[in-house]
């Protein structure tokens, strides 16, 4: 074995890529590349009733659009391939057959009928359903025989009865199962295929992984991984199992019934990979001088399994949603311009965008905001006109609207400044209410309460259309 660290993310094609394995897969990538070695990418398709169309593809896009990348898998090659399980079916039945000549694993052919009746009488006993063993003994030749003669079978574990298996997990110390407790699993199926068990044994071994890191969910797998790698004699890699998130509530796994969970959606909903990873990287973190906004490079150089919590975490959106404010204003305008295309509407007209997005930068929390920031820079704006008579009569504000429309027609330049200077002398002069006035003037020019500052807005919204919208102002309050 190498003394290079080898880790791996190992995804099934059964639909989209959750958040929560985006953020194990973080882990993965963070620790080979801490320790200069390599993060292997491999697509675990053994079920493939489960597949869907595309997935294969799907999960290769999901980690590049969050800027990651594997060093060793899909459309990468190495040394250790290939990386599809699928392709490595001749694989699984050669190591296999090492398990049966070792007496480590047996044929089974036990009918689904039959295996179906023991589970009854199980349940109807209260004894939890499991294997009862029933091959178990079969001699090989018998074995042998029934095999040749075309009888339907597949390979289970001869799980060692009356042992402990003990493991350590790097986020929990000692782990123990005992080995009466697990059930003589199917590790080759009647088509061939093998199961999870014994793929992600073969595998982990033959592509060398030295570090395992992924979901808790997989804790209950670990003895049965463990008894595999003593039934072939190998060396057993280091486990690190990662709590799951809880929803942002903090209550309950965070599952897709509560909202979208999948990594992709993230993106689509308007946040920054670079914040998502932020926010992976310091969710469930122990370490306690850790700043919380911190890059790639800088992570990869602090990592590591054991400063993670063993304790589930929410999924905190309201820090999520700070750090992607964080990162968007970070970006330089050219760069916002660049990833906010996909959210801007149609309708947009795209000559104002870069005027526009310095009004709007600091606002928005996720890109997708853009639409709701910025639909009152064209199309028509609507609202209640009475809004427009706080701490003002109908007859004042009439008259303020009226002499605003008289100096914005007489401007020759339409700028910032100039229209700032104007329009303050005029309330000045008149000694008008500033915070009445204002707020009115926005409301009129807008539609809104909450802006970018007023001028630049003005200025940006162009002087026909402010004109137009003083005007529709005053003929709703005239027709109240
Ligand atoms: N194929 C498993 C999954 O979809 C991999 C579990 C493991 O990392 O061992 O998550």
């Amino acid at each position: 074995m190498s003394n290079q660290i080898r880790t791996r993310m190992a995804p099934s094609p059964t639909g989209e890529m959750h958040v929560g394995s985006m953020a194990t897969l973080l882990k993965n990538y963070a620790y080979a590349k801490k320790y200069s070695g390599q993060f292997i990418l491999r697509i675990e398709d053994t079920d493939k009733e489960r597949e869907v169309p595309g997935g294969v593809q799907a999960i290769q896009e999901v980690i590049r659009r969050y800027g990651l990348d594997w060093d060793e898998g899909p459309g990468k090659g190495g040394d250790y391939g290939p990386y599809i399980q699928s392709e490595r079916l001749a694989i699984y039945q050669r190591e296999v057959q090492q398990l049966l000549d070792n007496d480590k694993a047996y044929y089974c052919f036990c009918s689904k009928e039959r295996l179906a009746a023991v589970k009854e009488q199980q349940l109807a006993a209260k004894v939890a359903p499991r294997y009862d063993g029933h091959c178990r003994h079969l001699t090989q030749d018998e074995a042998k025989t029934r095999v040749e003669a075309g009888e339907s079978y597949v390979i289970r574990l001869k799980v060692p009865e009356n042992q402990e298996i003990v493991f350590t997990d790097l986020l929990r110390g000692e782990i123990r199962f005992h080995s009466n407790l697990i059930d003589d699993q199917v590790l080759l199926k009647s088509d061939g295929y093998p199961t999870y068990h014994l793929a992600v044994v073969i595998d982990d071994h033959l592509m060398e992984i030295t570090h395992i890191m992924r979901g808790e969910e997989w804790i209950s797998s670990t003895p049965k991984h463990v008894l595999l790698y003593q039934a072939f004699g190998w060396e057993v890699p280091t486990f690190a199992h990662i709590p799951v998130f809880l929803n942002p509530d903090g209550k309950g796994k965070m599952s897709k019934r509560k909202g979208m969970v999948s990594a992709i959606s993230f993106l689509e909903r308007g946040y920054l990979p670079e914040a998502m990873l932020n926010f992976f990287m310091i969710l469930g973190w122990a370490k306690s001088d850790q700043e919380e906004v911190m890059s790639l490079q800088e992570y990869i150089r602090e990592f590591e399994p054991s400063d993670l919590s063993s304790n589930s975490v929410a999924f905190d959106l309201v820090k999520l949603n700070w750090l992607n404010g964080v990162y968007i204003r970070k970006l330089s305008l050219e760069e916002l311009a660049d990833r906010i295309k996909p959210f801007v509407p149609a309708a947009f007209p795209s000559q104002k965008l870069m005027a526009v997005l310095p009004l709007i930068q600091e606002r928005l929390v996720t890109l997708a905001d853009f639409a709701d920031l910025t639909k009152f820079f064209y199309g028509t704006i609507s609202y209640d006109a009475t809004v427009l008579l706080k701490k003002a009569t109908p007859e004042l504000v009439i008259m303020q609207l009226q002499q605003t429309v008289s100096l914005l027609q007489a401007m020759n330049t339409w700028d910032t400044a100039t229209i700032e200077t104007a329009i303050r002398q005029l309330q000045e002069e008149k000694d008008w209410h500033k915070g009445q006035y204002f707020m009115m003037l926005r409301l009129a020019v807008t539609g809104e309460k909450a802006t970018p500052p007023l001028f630049e807005t003005m200025q940006v919204i162009g002087k026909d259309v402010v004109l137009e919208r003083l005007q529709q102002a005053l003929t709703l309050l005239q027709k109240l």
